[in-house]
C-alpha cells in the first residue's frame, strides 16, 4: 500500500533520531530532548491518583473540563492583564496539540508561516502537515537571533498568513527583547497577521524580566502554554491555548476528530498544578546546571557556548572542531556514549552548532560535558 504523500515528505527529527540511537546503549548520558529529570510536586502527583481512585477517569468536553478552563482563563489573566473567560481556552494534548489545532485552523493549502529559525522543529512539519509552508526567517547570534523590522517585512508575500514566535526560545535559550515584540506585533498589525505565541518556557527566564508579545496585541492570536516545562509534566501531555473565541471554537471541533479531548486524570492534575507557580527551586537548578554547562565548554578553544537566558537548552558553536552537526553527534555518541542534538535539526544554517539540553542532575551533567571534552581533543 502506498503511503499519503503527506506521510511521505513529513522529516523525522534529527533530534530524535540521537534520542533513538542512545537507546542502544545502557549508559548513554541523554542530553537531547528538552525531557527535565525533575518530577512534579508531590500535590500534582496526589491529585492524580485521587482523581483515579474516585473513578473520574471517562472523556470531558472536547475543550476540556470546565473548572480547569476557568481556573487557566483567571490566570492568564492574572499575568497578561486581560479578560478572557473559559470559551478563550481549549485544553490540549500537550502544547504540542495545541500548537497542530492552531495550525489546522487558521491554514489553508499554500498558506506562508513567517518562522525565526534556529526553529522548534515541529513547527516546521507541523505547517507541512496542514500543506502549508514555512517562510524560514534565518537569525543569528551576531544580532542576537533578532531582525529588523524591515528586514521582517520583506519576507511578507501575499501568501503570508500568520507568524510564530517561541520566546524564551528554543533551541537558543534567547529572551526575545520588547522593541522585537513590538516590530512584530506592528508588522502583524500591518499585514492582518495571524500572532502565534508560543510562551511554553515562560517561567524558565533566569537573569532578565520576561515580556510577552501578547500583550502589544489585542485580536488574531493565540497564546500557547503548557503544563510541560514549567510543572515537569512532560509525560502527562497537558497543555492549552488561549485565544479569540472563534478560533478556540474552530479548534474545539476539530479536537472532536484528532483526540476527543486532553486526557482527563492530567486535566485534573493540571486543576491541581495551577494552585502553585513553577517552583522556584527548579529554575536555580536549571542556573546552576547552566552555569555548569558555560563554565566547562569554555575552557575548551573549540566550543563557544551561546549564553542561554531561559529555558533548559545551550546552543553551541562547534565550528573549531571542523566537525559539522551530524557528524560530531553521531561520534560522540559512538565514542562516548554521549547524546546531544544537532544543530542542523534546528535549521539548514546551524549545522556549525549543538544542542545541550541540561536535563540531567549536575552530577551526570558534568560526566557528559568531561566526555564531550574529551572527545573533542
Ligand atoms: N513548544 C516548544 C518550543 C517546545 O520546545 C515544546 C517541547 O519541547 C513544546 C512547544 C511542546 O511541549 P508539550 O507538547 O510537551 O507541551
Amino acid at each position: 500500500m502506498e503511503l499519503s504523500e503527506l506521510a511521505k515528505n513529513v522529516s523525522p527529527s534529527p533530534t530524535r533520531h540521537l534520542y533513538n540511537l542512545g537507546k542502544q546503549f545502557n549508559d548513554t548520558i541523554d542530553l537531547t530532548l528538552g525531557d527535565p529529570d525533575l518530577p512534579p510536586i508531590l500535590p500534582i502527583k496526589q491529585a492524580a491518583c485521587s482523581c483515579i481512585n474516585a473513578g473520574k477517569t471517562r472523556y470531558s468536553s472536547n475543550a476540556g473540563l470546565i473548572e480547569l478552563r476557568e481556573k487557566i482563563a483567571d490566570s492568564v489573566n492574572c499575568d497578561y492583564g486581560i479578560t478572557s473567560g473559559y470559551d478563550n481556552i481549549i485544553v490540549t494534548v500537550g502544547g504540542m496539540e495545541a500548537l497542530y489545532l492552531t495550525f489546522l485552523s487558521i491554514l489553508n493549502k499554500d498558506d506562508e508561516v513567517l518562522v525565526f529559525a534556529p526553529y522548534y522543529v515541529n513547527y516546521v512539519e507541523m505547517i507541512k502537515m496542514c500543506y502549508a509552508k514555512p517562510a524560514i526567517i534565518n537569525t543569528d547570534e551576531a544580532s542576537d537571533f533578532e531582525i529588523s523590522r524591515d528586514k521582517l517585512e520583506a519576507f511578507i508575500t501575499p501568501k503570508t498568513k500568520a507568524v510564530i514566535i517561541n520566546n524564551p526560545n528554543n533551541p537558543t535559550g534567547h529572551v526575545y527583547s520588547e522593541q522585537f515584540l513590538n516590530d512584530i506585533a506592528e508588522v502583524a498589525k500591518k499585514y492582518g497577521l495571524f500572532v502565534i505565541s508560543d510562551e511554553v518556557y515562560k517561567d524558565l527566564v533566569y537573569e532578565q524580566k520576561f515580556k510577552s508579545i501578547f500583550k502589544a496585541i489585542s485580536d488574531n492570536y493565540v497564546l500557547i502554554d503548557s503544563f510541560s516545562k514549567k510543572h515537569c509534566m512532560t509525560g502527562w501531555r497537558i497543555g492549552y491555548a488561549v485565544g479569540p473565541e472563534y478560533l478556540i471554537a474552530a479548534m474545539t471541533k476539530l479536537q472532536e476528530n484528532v483526540a476527543a479531548c486532553a486526557p482527563v486524570v492530567s486535566q485534573y492534575a493540571a486543576l491541581e498544578a495551577l494552585n502553585y507557580k513553577s517552583p522556584a527551586e527548579n529554575l536555580q537548578e536549571f542556573r546552576r546546571r547552566r552555569d555548569l554547562v558555560i563554565k566547562k565548554l569554555s575552557t575548551s578553544d573549540k566550543l563557544k557556548v551561546i549564553t542561554p537566558q531561559g529555558a533548559f537548552y545551550a546552543l553551541v558553536n562547534i565550528k573549531n572542531t571542523g566537525m559539522k552537526s551530524m557528524q560530531f553527534c553521531e561520534e560522540l555518541l559512538k565514542k562516548s556514549h554521549v547524546a546531544v542534538a544537532p544543530g542542523i535539526a534546528y535549521g539548514s544554517m546551524y549545522d556549525d552548532y549543538i544542542r545541550i539540553a541540561y536535563t540531567l542532575s549536575c552530577d551526570k551533567l558534568e560526566e557528559g560535558l568531561n566526555k564531550t571534552l574529551q572527545f573533542i581533543i
